[in-house]
């Protein structure tokens, strides 16, 4: 049905001698299902939507998925209509309020916009909602019934989706981000409004199709840019030089989302091939299944790392919990390293800890300590190991040239609070 709606849209549009409009969305967040810190409404800034065409020039300049769709919109003719536009950094779980409040809030911009000939749709793909365990797939869901069965949607996700195979019936194409590091979400952008222009000219017809292999491809495997990713995201590429595909996507996954589907994905959107795409998609699968014996991840414990560390040669040398990774929305907290640093009395260290929030009961334990009078500031943002195991002569607290804890000037300490 959705099917003969489409074909319709070409012959209307040409009839009536208008430029397709299509409207630009997104509602992205990758939920971290460890950080206990949900994520609210208000961390999603949402960007103003006019004037137009002013806001579409600024979006043009972001260099994201955003700005390709515009950049893509334009270069295809398209009347841009910016609707909901809203991302937040990477924490905890959507909670309940705030997704259901964002969700309306996309819905009902997109049902009060004027009649639609499509819908470029920016979503993360490993949004964890309080009560979706996949968000994404709900929000693409709610956005499917907000705009009908007959305006094409076509969604565009982080490198690191997590993809429920459903996904695949509520859009008309779902691509990623090839690379990582995310060096071409722009240029996924462009691509994804290019694929919108074939459905709404008539020109092509996309059908998907998704495989996932058994597996987790832990983040230490994916960089896109050298084996044994490369060879596979090259092969997406080389098979997208087939004029019958349009779209051959390998999200590695995002394994902080501990949820359903969690792991990596193909998706292959071909114009009108079933067959072709089921069978480049199941053949990508296998390729990265293939790569098993060689994703052991082999990271030494915390005491290992430190006597390692604290022995080498050449310095600095940087220590990384990757449990606890705040670019992937971890709550960056984590006191392994500070403890084996303080265990093993080693100095001359730097530690970087998020500092709770200065209103919290642990910040104001920390802050009123008597002891603290004669501590560096500097240690007040980076260390939050309460309470502090070593006392005075903590020794993982020691300033970066390795002297004595010293105070700072009032200025000093204020500026380590900003
Ligand atoms: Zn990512």
């Amino acid at each position: 049905m959705r099917y003969l709606l489409l074909l319709l849209i070409p012959a209307l549009l040409a009839a009536q001698g208008q430029r397709p409009r299509v409207a630009i969305a997104q509602l992205s967040h990758e939920s971290n299902s460890f950080n206990p810190r949900m994520t609210e409404h208000a961390d999603f800034p949402q960007r103003a939507l006019s004037p137009v065409p002013a806001v579409l020039d600024d979006w043009a300049r972001s260099k994201d998925t955003v700005s390709g769709f515009v950049i893509g919109g334009r270069r295809e003719n398209f009347d841009l209509l910016p609707t909901f536009v809203a991302a937040a950094i990477p924490r905890g779980p959507v909670s309940a309020a705030a997704f259901e409040r964002l969700t309306g809030e996309l819905t009902a911009s997109l049902k009060k916009a004027p009649k639609l000939d499509g819908l470029l749709l920016s979503l993360h793909g490993a949004m964890v909602a309080e009560k979706y365990p996949h968000g994404d797939l709900e929000v693409l869901k709610r956005v499917r019934a907000a705009v009908g069965p007959a305006v094409p949607i076509v969604v565009v996700h982080d490198f690191h989706a997590n993809i429920a195979p459903e996904m695949i019936r509520h859009c008309n194409a779902l691509l990623t981000f090839k690379e990582n590091p995310h060096v071409d979400t722009q240029d996924r952008g462009i691509q994804a409004a290019r694929i919108m222009a074939g459905i709404v000219s008539g020109r092509t017809m996309p059908v998907q199709a998704v495989a996932k292999p058994d597996m987790v491809y832990n983040i230490l495997h994916q960089n896109t840019f050298a084996p044994p990713l490369k060879p596979i995201v090259d092969e997406s590429k080389r098979l997208e030089e087939n004029p019958k595909v349009l779209a051959v996507s390998v999200s590695g996954g995002y394994q902080y989302g501990d949820a359903e589907w969690m792991g990596p994905s193909v998706v292959v959107v071909t114009d009108n091939d079933q067959a072709l795409a089921e069978r480049e998609a199941q053949r990508l699968s296998r390729m990265l299944w293939e790569t098993r014996d060689r994703l052991a991840v082999n990271l030494p414990e915390p005491d290992t790392a430190v006597r390692q560390a604290s022995a080498a040669a050449k310095t600095p040398v940087v220590l990384v919990e990757m449990g606890d990774n705040i670019g992937g929305g971890s709550s960056g907290d984590a006191t392994f390293i500070l403890e084996e640093l303080v265990r093993q009395k080693a100095r001359g260290w730097v530690v970087m800890i998020a500092e709770p929030a200065r209103s919290s009961p642990r910040r104001s334990a920390w802050v009123s300590a008597p002891r603290l009078t004669r501590w560096s500031a500097a240690r007040w943002t980076n260390c939050t190991a309460l309470p502090c195991a070593s006392g005075d002569a903590c020794a993982a607290c020691t300033t970066a040239s390795g002297t004595s804890p010293r105070p700072l000037t009032e200025a000093a300490r204020s500026s380590t609070r900003a």
